[in-house]
Order: C-alpha cells, then sequence, then structure tokens
C-alpha cells in the first residue's frame, strides 16, 4: 500500500490486448493518433492539444528539458511529488519550494515567483487535499510562472466539488494540464500519461521526445480503459468506500488523518517507524513519511477489502 495503484485492471483491457499480439513487430504509432483523438473528445478539446506519454513521469521529464534546463527555475509546493522537482534538478534548473499551509498549496505565497513552470498538484500527493476553485483560478490569472502546470493524477477520486479539472482553463494559454492512467484507470504497470496544453506547447514538446516511448500494447489498453464505464463507476465506488473504511481504522486506533480527496491517505503518527512496523507485521508495507518530506506521518494507499482486514489486524 505504498504506490497508490488501483484496486484492479478492467477485463475489457486484457482482452483488448491479446488482440494486438499480432502487430507486435511493427512499431508503435509515435503520436497514439487513435488514443489522442479518443482524449481529445474526451475533455471536449483539439486532439493537437493533447500529448501521450509514457507515464505522466515522462511529460514531466519533456516539460523541465524544454522549458527549465540550464538556469531556469521550477516551483513547487513543499512537501511535493518527486516527479514535479527531480527532472527539474537533472535539467539543471533552480527549484523553489512553497510550504504548503493548513496542508494544502499556499497559492497566495506561490503567485508572486516569476519562474518558467509552476506545478500545482491537484489533489496533491502527499496530503490528498484540493485547492480551492476560485484560488487555483486566480492563480493562473495572476502566476508570475511561465508556465502553470496542473497535476491531476487523482482528480478522478475526488468526490468534494472542489476537486475540478483545470483543462477548460488550458484554452486560455499559459496552462497546461498532467493526467495519468496509472492510477484511476490501473494502467501503472504499462505506462500511459497525457498532458493536455496549449498546441504550441505540444509543439515544442514533440520535437525533443523519443517517438516510440509509448509502446503498442499501452496505446491500445488505454483506448479501451477509457471506453469501460462500468468498470471505472465500479473502482471509483469501491476505492470511496474502502477510503472511509480506511480512515476509520486509522481514527478508530487513535490516529489523526488527513481528509483525502485521493486514493490514499496520509496518516499523522508522531512515532512514524513505530506505526511503520506495526503495519508490517500484519504484512502492510506503507510509505513513510519521512521519504516523501513529510516526517511524523506515513502514506497509506486505499487497498481492497483484503488490505483493509489486514489494516484492521495491524490496528488492533
Ligand atoms: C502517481 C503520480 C503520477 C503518475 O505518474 P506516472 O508516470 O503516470 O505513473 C503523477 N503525478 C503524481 C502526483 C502522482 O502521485
Amino acid at each position: 500500500m505504498a504506490s497508490n495503484e488501483s484496486l484492479e485492471t478492467s477485463p475489457s483491457v486484457v482482452r483488448a490486448i491479446s488482440t494486438a499480439f499480432g502487430t507486435l513487430h511493427r512499431y508503435p504509432d509515435p503520436l497514439a493518433t487513435t488514443l489522442r483523438r479518443q482524449l481529445g473528445e474526451l475533455h471536449g478539446i483539439d486532439e493537437r492539444c493533447v500529448l501521450v506519454g509514457s507515464g505522466s513521469d515522462e511529460l514531466m521529464f519533456l516539460l523541465a528539458t524544454a522549458y527549465a534546463s540550464a538556469g531556469g527555475s521550477v516551483l513547487c509546493a513543499d512537501p511535493g511529488y518527486w516527479g514535479h522537482e527531480f527532472p527539474a534538478r537533472i535539467a539543471g534548473a533552480d527549484i523553489v519550494k512553497v510550504p504548503l499551509a493548513g496542508w494544502t498549496h499556499d497559492l497566495q505565497a506561490m503567485e508572486e515567483h516569476a519562474v518558467d513552470i509552476a506545478f500545482v498538484c491537484n489533489p496533491h500527493n502527499p496530503t490528498g487535499t484540493v485547492v480551492e476553485p476560485h484560488l487555483l483560478d486566480r492563480f493562473m490569472e495572476r502566476s508570475r510562472a511561465r508556465l502553470v502546470v496542473v497535476d491531476e493524477a487523482y482528480i478522478d477520486f475526488a468526490d468534494d466539488p472542489s476537486g475540478r479539472t483545470a483543462i477548460p482553463s488550458v484554452s486560455k494559454g499559459r496552462v497546461a494540464v498532467l493526467r495519468t492512467m496509472s492510477k484511476f484507470y490501473g494502467l501503472a504497470g504499462l505506462r500511459v500519461g497525457y498532458l493536455v496544453a496549449p498546441s504550441d506547447v505540444v509543439v515544442t514538446l514533440v520535437t525533443i521526445r523519443q517517438p516510440f516511448s509509448v509502446n503498442h500494447l499501452a496505446q491500445v489498453a488505454a483506448g479501451a480503459a477509457l471506453n469501460d464505464h462500468q468498470h471505472l463507476r465500479r473502482v471509483r465506488e469501491r476505492t470511496l468506500t474502502n477510503r472511509d473504511g480506511l480512515r476509520e481504522l486509522f481514527e478508530t486506533a487513535g490516529y489523526d488523518t488527513i481528509p483525502s480527496q485521493a486514493n490514499f491517505i496520509l496518516v499523522l503518527a508522531d512515532d512514524e517507524a513505530g506505526l511503520l512496523s506495526r503495519l508490517e507485521t500484519a504484512g502492510v508495507v506503507a510509505r513513510p513519511g519521512s521519504d516523501l518530506g513529510i516526517p511524523g506521518a506515513v502514506r497509506v494507499t486505499v487497498p481492497t477489502e483484503e488490505g483493509l482486514a489486514m489494516v484492521a489486524r495491524a490496528l488492533v
């Protein structure tokens, strides 16, 4: 329960992949044209504003290389997601980190920084919190960043009306939205993510990317996953139910938790190591807050019912 993966893979994904075995001697479609069109339709945007990557991690490396390399600058929250900071560090960018306020982004403090890329993670990893839509709108308008990138890896798990996508703001320019198919869509092992961005940003990233980074099976699987609405509905309901269950288990055991809009929960524990070893005795591996820049906490992915029973055993 350390990597925020989904609960299950859709059977229609497995079927779709097996029909694609006959063409594995061919290179994949470099721009994932079919998937790109499907994503354009899903979000009601021109497909030229969509770029598919080998996980959203690849797109974060491309963004850092194109917009922040060799003396550029990147802004993100502290604690934040490694993918917003690490690729930029490798590219030679300066990193500016603004501490969270009340477990969520301090957008007012962030808007002052004139940087090449500003990352907003909504819902945030590792806290699971969302930013208020009016504050995000204000940030996208006023930020002094050259490009604002909103990472919405967990947005499909949000049930608070505040968890609203920034995709409609992409048409205003200067704003890009990252999505992954690793979490809600259950394809972490196949590596598919995408960026919704102004078409000039997409063109820039296309010029520096590896043409065949998204393999054929991944493209086919992503198309099938997007279409299996029944499965997606079930995964969402099951995840939200088990998120409540997980939270209750920790609260009953005397731990405070941060209300989460994602498929994980941040549990506060003064004795972080103690909680981790308590969980481990029941076979549960969670993510130490110290690894995530937030000591005194443990991040636990929402598990299956079997996983909930294991957590329950650990906490008695
Ligand atoms: C898990 C996660 C991703 C997904 O990365 P992929 O490379 O698409 O698997 C992106 N952003 C955040 C904040 C995440 O937690």
